[in-house]
């Protein structure tokens, strides 16, 4: 396995200490594994039922804490139905552990003992658990105002917590100065991340019937879940296994949105923006380490980015409560996006309902569908 920059196309093995190329650019996995659907181990109800397209580790160096084959339920918000993925009732709370279990699992095949990651929430949660898990001692630099209750999580795994004055960017700079002497497990630079992520795209696939859905929405700060979505149904495509991509729409917090600045003003250049407060913690990222990728995936596919206001997400949030559905701010910011649907190209009948193919009461298969996952519980950012 090799690791490749995405801008300049230079290879490293995989095994490199470097998290990105000189060039700046974000590493991509050279020769990504073909998907076969008559490898899916469908005995496994974890994500590791795709370990045949999954990067080959041994057995024995597979991290995992039963992540993955979430459940897809309807929901509604707006008067729109859709199909929730419910990627909060990961092991640690969140969709970060589809990448983790792949990362970490690479971590110890490679015989690495320490880590260090600059994350203040879900990310950091996650990787603190799949270390503690794996025997390896991870040290986190944390941002100061960083969620109390995630703080709590991550501590009780074991990890040892640094905290970081000053902005985000600080703490980020610190780990890289760490990593000289340690291994920098960042989710927003590992490209093994995304070969986890890719399986919530597997996974639709498998629950619609083997079929893609029309749209999908993501809350997105460095667009790790996109990204993998758009890797996983990108595989499916190459196998012939669907014949056209979902539209892969962006959602982001007006008060830090640099993706939808770049796109509604095509600029070429990451912009220097401020970064604004947001109750959406999750995706409070100044600079999106693939951008320029998370931009590919949304044009090509027919997506497009969109902003939703803190009114906006807090209206969403509880919206999901009232159906049973009790997730952190961040993820309501996917369901807030629908509510600029009318942008978005889905099917709309004139009372501003969902056009789904089938009629009421029948099969979700069967259906024109939308799916938003829900990416972060509730329970970590009690309101
Ligand atoms: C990390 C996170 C996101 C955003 O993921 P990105 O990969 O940064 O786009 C969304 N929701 C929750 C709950 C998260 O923890
Ligand atoms: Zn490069």
């Amino acid at each position: 396995m090799n690791f490749r920059c995405f801008d300049c196309h230079q290879e490293f093995p995989a095994t490199t200490r470097q998290w990105c190329c000189a060039c700046g650019g974000a590493f991509e996995i050279s020769e990504r594994p073909r998907f076969d659907r008559d490898k899916i181990d469908t005995k496994v109800s974890t994500l590791w039922r795709y370990r045949a397209m999954l990067p080959a580790f041994k057995a024995e160096n597979i991290v995992s804490l039963g992540e993955g084959w979430t459940p897809l339920i309807q929901a509604r918000a707006y008067g729109l139905e859709f199909l929730a993925k419910l990627e909060f009732l990961a092991p640690t709370g969140s969709f970060k552990d589809r990448g983790t279990t792949v990362l970490v699992s690479f971590l110890k095949e490679l015989g690495v003992t320490e880590v260090v990651e600059d994350s203040s929430g879900n990310a950091a949660a996650s990787l603190s658990a799949y270390c503690a898990r794996a025997g390896i001692h991870c040290k986190i630099f944390v941002p100061a105002g960083a969620s109390p209750a995630k703080l709590t999580q991550i501590r009780a795994y074991g990890a040892e917590l640094i905290p970081i004055e000053g902005p985000r960017e600080n703490a980020s700079r610190a780990a890289q100065r760490a990593a000289q002497s340690s291994y920098y497990a960042s989710h927003a630079y590992s490209p093994l991340i995304l070969e986890g992520t890719k399986t919530l795209a597997y996974e639709v696939w498998e629950q619609l019937g083997r079929r893609a859905p029309d749209a999908m929405l993501f809350p997105t700060g460095h667009g790790t879940l996109l990204l993998g979505a758009y890797y996983g149904f990108r595989d499916l495509l190459e196998a012939q296994l669907i014949d056209k991509m979902p539209a892969l729409h962006a959602v982001q917090a007006e008060a830090c949105a640099p993706l939808y600045k770049i796109y509604t003003e095509n600029l070429t250049e990451l912009p220097d923006i401020p970064q604004g407060e947001t109750i959406a913690e999750g995706i409070r990222i100044r600079r999106p380490v693939r951008w320029k990728a998370i931009l590919r995936a949304v044009r090509e596919t027919g997506g497009s980015v969109v902003t939703v206001s803190e009114r906006e997400i807090l209206i969403a949030q509880r919206e999901l409560a009232r159906q049973g559905l009790y997730v952190e701010p961040t993820s309501a910011v996917a369901v807030a996006g629908l509510h600029a649907a009318r942008g978005l190209h889905l099917r709309q009948t004139s009372c501003g309902l969902l056009a789904f193919a089938g009629s009421a009461g029948e099969d979700v298969r069967s259906r024109q569908s939308l799916v938003i996952p829900l990416t972060g519980s509730g329970l970590k950012a009690p309101f």
